[in-house]
């Protein structure tokens, strides 16, 4: 059997690395596809845009990680998959088939969904907006008034509260007098968590008079201006938006996988509700139990569709299932870290247990979590 993965992120890597240790003495052959060479270790990129790290040093080659486990890495973008003739379409129209397919190919930011956003705004996705954004920062100066904020539909808010604490340092650092203004979505701050992070970060940004706005929907972002739904408007003159995901461009390319802009429906099994030879994990799915999407998360979710490939391919029931569940750990600029738990309660009748705390701890976990991720992958 041949067992084709697309994307080299948290989702795909991980996939890759647990199914390729389980059929390592087996014929199945399993293949990576990713349009970069590189593994992109995205939780280091606040460091990075905030010179605090290289970023060379976040990222590493793919084809050395998948070699260690006996997966083949191709290098290629994607540009359809036609689930009905179980083939993938590569560039210059190569065609990959499989008999399953694992779909990991994260999430794109969706400026275009408001107005002006993607021209009026910097971001730390990937390596081209990254070194944009450090350049940017570098430019920045007493007086400049700076705006940090999630618009709605993110995913993952936790980074706006990263890149707003590492501003507010960053600029105690360099004694620059600027200021800085947060807004969100969210009816709370970070209100995914529960309200103990909310008081927390309100707590914080009252203390450091940090300006904040919650539960307010983007309009538009004209050069320099910020227009909010309630008729609220912010000067600025560096912007930070944290913006909606849509999924890669082939899957709007391929009319037989169902989706809604571009995010693909799946079971807690991780199939697709469409396909059950088709799984997808990470920043590219839509299912209820996923609400804060993270590299955590796609981790889980990549063990859990090669738990339930390699159950079919021993003739069983794929039955592992994905239930809501968080931890992370998030960076406080001068005031260190938080470092966050969520998960099902087995115990008694409360749906969820909630746990953050917050302090130097923290941050000294995320910068051991970065050392050994980096090092286990290497
Ligand atoms: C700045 C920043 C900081 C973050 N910090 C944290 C953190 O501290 N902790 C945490 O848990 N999460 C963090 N996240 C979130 C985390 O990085 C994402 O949730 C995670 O990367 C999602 O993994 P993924 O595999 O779904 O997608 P990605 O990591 O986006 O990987 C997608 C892969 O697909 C490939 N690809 C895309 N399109 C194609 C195509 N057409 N053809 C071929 N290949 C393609 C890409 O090249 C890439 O290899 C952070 C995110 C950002 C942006």
């Amino acid at each position: 059997m041949r067992i084709v993965i697309l994307g080299g992120g948290f989702g795909g890597v991980n996939t890759a690395l647990k199914l390729g240790k389980k059929l390592k003495d087996s014929n199945h052959e399993i293949i990576l596809v990713a349009e970069k060479p590189h593994f992109l270790f995205r939780p280091s990129l606040p460091w990075v845009i905030f010179d605090e790290r290289k970023l060379d040093d976040a990222t590493l080659p793919l084809d050395k990680i998948l070699q260690k486990v006996g997966v083949q890495f191709i290098q290629k973008t994607v540009i359809q998959v036609l689930p009905k003739n179980n083939r993938v379409v590569l560039q210059d129209d190569t065609i990959l088939e499989y008999d399953y397919l694992v779909i990991a190919t994260g999430g794109l930011p969706d400026f275009e969904k408001t107005p002006g956003l993607k021209e009026n705004t910097y971001s730390c996705y990937f390596e081209d907006d990254t070194k944009k954004t450090k350049e940017q920062i570098e430019n920045i100066k007493s007086g400049d008034q700076i705006l940090i904020g999630a618009s709605d539909g993110n995913p993952c808010t936790c980074l706006s509260y990263e890149l707003l604490f590492e501003m507010d340092a960053y600029l105690q650092k360099q004694k620059i007098n600027a200021s800085i203004t947060y807004f969100t979505y969210e009816s709370d701050l970070f209100d995914y968590v529960g309200n103990k992070v909310s008081s927390t970060l309100e707590k914080l940004l009252n203390e450091k008079k940090i300006p904040f706005y919650k539960n307010v929907t983007v309009e538009k972002v004209e050069p320099n201006l910020l227009h909010l739904t309630n008729g609220m408007t912010f000067p600025f003159t560096f912007s930070l938006i944290t913006p909606a995901f849509k999924g890669a461009d082939y899957i709007f390319a391929s009319p037989d996988l169902e989706h809604e802009n571009g995010i693909i429906p799946v079971h807690n099994t991780l199939q697709t509700k469409q396909w059950e030879n088709i799984y997808s994990v990470g920043d590219t799915i839509q299912n209820p139990a996923v609400i804060h999407k993270s590299g955590w998360a796609a981790e889980v979710e990549a063990h859990i569709a090669a738990e339930n490939i390699h159950l079919s391919l021993q003739g069983k029931t794929p039955e592992k299932k994905y239930v809501e569940t968080a931890l992370g750990m998030m960076e406080l600029g001068t005031e260190g870290g938080m470092a966050f738990v969520k998960y099902p309660n087995k115990r008694n009748e409360a749906p969820m247990i909630e746990m953050a705390t917050q302090g130097v701890l923290p941050h000294l976990m995320k910068v051991a979590f970065e050392k050994y991720y980096l090092w286990k992958l290497r």
